[in-house]
């Protein structure tokens, strides 16, 4: 598959090939993102004008848009320029007047001459008293009533592209397509009652009445199938290009799991247990793992990673973990360290941090294999530093890394596993969508024994209370996380914020008891202080966002987040979630700035009514819509025309199904459909899943 099959390419074509279309419109189309044909294919109509012939105005409840056949009677020209040129005329039942301004009138006697049957459709109201089109839609002589559409599309658009040269301008790209073979599972298609492609377009563009625009219409959402289908296929070429990637069969004897398992205080809940031999299976079977691991904040990931990383030493290899941030990747050397040493295994970090003589020493002992799991940040995966034999890559709260750096991530060990884990409980299609082309375990149990955290709202003048209320907590012994605002983009004046909070707390409750820690502190400075929290010498830890993720300290029962309307939903759960790790009862203080809108604090009182964070992340969505929750360009999640992320998930999971069956059963392409579906990636610009193609 070298180039873009030819039966497409009069809809790639410039749009000046349009009848109606021009250099300028074309111009104008382009800040659209409709640069060709087939964009406008799918730009879609969102409403409709009924403009069925009418025998009257009289029975229309006005104002409303009308069309009617008239006999014209007399013209009644202005006094004066700036007056309205008014034309009666007569339907079968009442009289009414044309209205035009600005009108010369030796063009409407030429038009519109007395006497003459005419069909208009327009926008009638009263005015006075009279019924009154102004500046009809449509004039045109009884023989030409077809050029009215009974039921006309409204589409979206920019200044300078009217709905008419929208209108012709889609008819003539609807006009270009041709009859393709059937992509879709012929079965489907059936079931769900789909016209083929061809027709759908067609249908989508000549509706016929609001019913046809709904989003349950055959031919929208045979259309939106498309989409998605192509995204899925995309996805599952990608996956299936991981997978063949030969893998190797790493298994272990369980020697070292269990000795970690037996000296912990705790047995793992059902969910890790499932998660960690999904994980084991997928290392050793002989294909590349390429696993998702997703579970709310303090559903226990670490421990599967552990789980896993200690399989890749026991098969023999060397594992990774790869943190997001210095504090994380310390606090899982803290956590992991002393458990690795009980088994005998080799635990190190490696930072940003490291310099010189000790990072030269960590990387030999690494290339030679002394080094048997490697805990860090980003730094793990530059350049020099080399694995004796890297067997399983694991990457933590992913969504703090771009989807480029997952799939950089492989490239590390020869033939590694990889697993990613995320925090983040993104609604079912959106993980669909984004992480499609990866298997996926889910931690959606807690570790028993956690008690509800409270949640409530306070409005920023109630400081002085909060403040009482927490000096009472300090002096039961508890600790408090208190969350600075994002009062602007830019992080200097986060800072001060950060800082002025620092200096009031540590007047209110003295010297040595209040920390803090932000993103542009020295490094040292910041672990020490990260140090001064967990061992519980400062009681109240400042912090800038730089604690959102993964930090743990059980002890912490307080959580204030100020301006905490300004943060999105899943990352008020994200803090949250940083509390509530002990056995004590644990509270989240929001604090707003009044007044909050009505929008604002339906927001936050998500947050109070549930803990769960798929409920908050499903709201979060329906509230503020896919782009804004994850940052659309970013998160790996394209922008759909048609496909409607939030209300079709149903079809994202048909449409990932399908496309790895269809992969499945024809790895190449090579079937009728198989073919069928090359053009469909071509159609819809699937560029990644086309080079896929062409390269494997
Ligand atoms: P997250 O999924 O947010 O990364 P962690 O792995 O940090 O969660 O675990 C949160 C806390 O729960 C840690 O203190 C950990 O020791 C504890 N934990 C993990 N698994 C269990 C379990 N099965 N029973 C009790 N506590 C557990
Ligand atoms: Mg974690």
């Amino acid at each position: 598959m070298t180039g873009r099959p030819e039966t497409l390419f009069p809809l790639f074509a410039g749009l000046e090939t349009l009848a109606g279309v021009g250099p300028k419109t074309a111009a104008l189309f382009a800040q659209l993102h409709v640069t060709t044909p087939r964009d406008l294919l799918f730009t879609l109509p969102y409403s409709g004008i009924n403009r069925a012939l009418q025998p009257t105005v009289k029975d229309a409840i006005l104002p409303a848009t009308v069309t009617v056949a008239v006999t014209v009677g007399v013209h009644r020209a202005p006094k004066n320029r700036s007056g309205a040129y008014r034309i009666h005329v007569e339907d079968s039942e009442t009289s009414f007047q044309l209205v035009f301004f600005h009108a010369r009138g030796d063009y409407w006697q030429k038009q519109l001459p007395t006497g003459a049957r005419r069909i208009v459709s327009g926008r009638v109201e009263l005015f006075d008293g009279i019924a009154q089109m102004v500046h009809p839609d449509f004039v045109v002589p009884e023989a030409e009533a077809d050029d009215i559409p009974p039921f006309e599309p409204v589409y979206p658009l920019t200044a300078g592209v009217t709905q008419k040269v929208m209108y012709k301008a889609t008819r003539g790209a609807v006009a270009l397509v041709p009859e393709l073979d059937e992509w879709i599972d012929p079965g489907q298609c059936a079931q769900a009652n789909w016209p083929t492609f061809a027709a759908a377009v067609a249908a989508a563009h000549d509706p016929k009445g609001d019913a046809d625009l709904a989003l349950t219409a055959p031919a929208r959402e045979r259309l939106a199938y498309d989409e998605l289908f192509a995204h899925q296929v995309t996805l599952a070429l990608a996956r299936q290009k991981e997978r063949r990637k030969k893998g190797r069969s790493r298994t272990g004897d369980g020697r070292l799991q269990s000795r970690i398992l037996a000296s912990l205080p705790f047995a793992p809940t059902g969910a890790q247990l499932r998660a960690i031999s999904e994980i084991t299976d997928d290392m050793a079977s002989p294909l590349r793992m390429n696993r998702l691991l997703q579970g709310d904040v303090g559903s226990g990931k670490t421990l599967v990673a552990l789980m896993a990383l200690l399989r890749a030493v026991e098969a023999g290899g060397q594992g990774v973990l790869m943190a997001p941030t210095e504090i994380l990747a310390r606090q899982h050397l803290q956590g992991l360290q002393p458990l690795a040493e009980t088994a005998g295994v080799v635990l190190e970090i490696l930072t940003g941090r490291d310099k010189g003589a000790e990072r030269r020493a960590k990387l030999e002992a690494l290339a030679r294999g002394d080094i048997h799991i490697l805990v860090g940040t980003h730094a793990v995966f530059q350049a020099d530093v080399i694995f004796h034999d890297l067997a399983l890559a694991v990457v933590d709260e992913q969504h703090k890394f771009g989807v480029r750096q997952r799939l950089e991530l492989g490239q590390k060990g020869k033939q590694a596993d990889v697993l990613v884990m995320t925090a983040t409980p993104i609604p079912r299609s959106l993980a669909l969508a984004q992480y499609g082309d990866m298997d996926v375990s889910v931690l959606d149990e807690k570790p028993p024994g956690r008690q509800p955290i409270k949640t409530a709202l306070v409005s920023t003048d109630r400081l002085d209370q909060v403040i009482d209320r927490l000096r009472a907590a300090i002096a039961e012994g508890r600790q408090c996380y208190w969350v600075c605002p994002l009062v602007e983009e830019s992080e200097v004046s986060d800072l001060i914020a950060a800082e002025e909070r620092f200096k009031r707390l540590r007047a209110a409750f003295g010297e040595g008891i209040v920390g803090l820690v932000h993103g542009q502190m020295p490094p040292a400075d910041k672990d020490a202080g990260m140090k001064a929290f967990q061992s519980g010498q400062t009681k109240v830890l400042v912090a800038t966002t730089v604690i959102e993720v993964g930090v743990d300290v059980p002890n912490a029962t307080i959580m204030v987040v100020e301006r905490a309307e300004t943060f999105g939903l899943a990352q008020l759960h994200q803090l949250r979630g940083r509390v509530g790790r002990g056995s004590a009862a644990s509270t989240c203080l929001l604090m707003y700035k009044s007044p909050l809108t009505e929008t604002g604090r339906q927001r936050l009182e998500v947050l109070r009514e549930s803990e769960d964070g798929f409920v908050i992340a499903e709201t979060d969505l329906r509230m503020r819509g896919t782009g804004d929750l994850i940052g659309t360009a970013q998160s790996g999640v394209p922008r759909f025309c048609v496909a409607d992320i939030e209300r079709q998930a149903g079809l994202m999971a048909i449409a990932q199904s399908d496309a790895r069956k269809l992969l499945n059963d024809d790895p190449t392409l090579a079937s009728g459909r198989g073919q069928a579906t090359r053009l469909l990636l071509w159609l819809m610009r699937q560029d990644e899943a086309i080079r896929l193609i062409s390269v494997g």
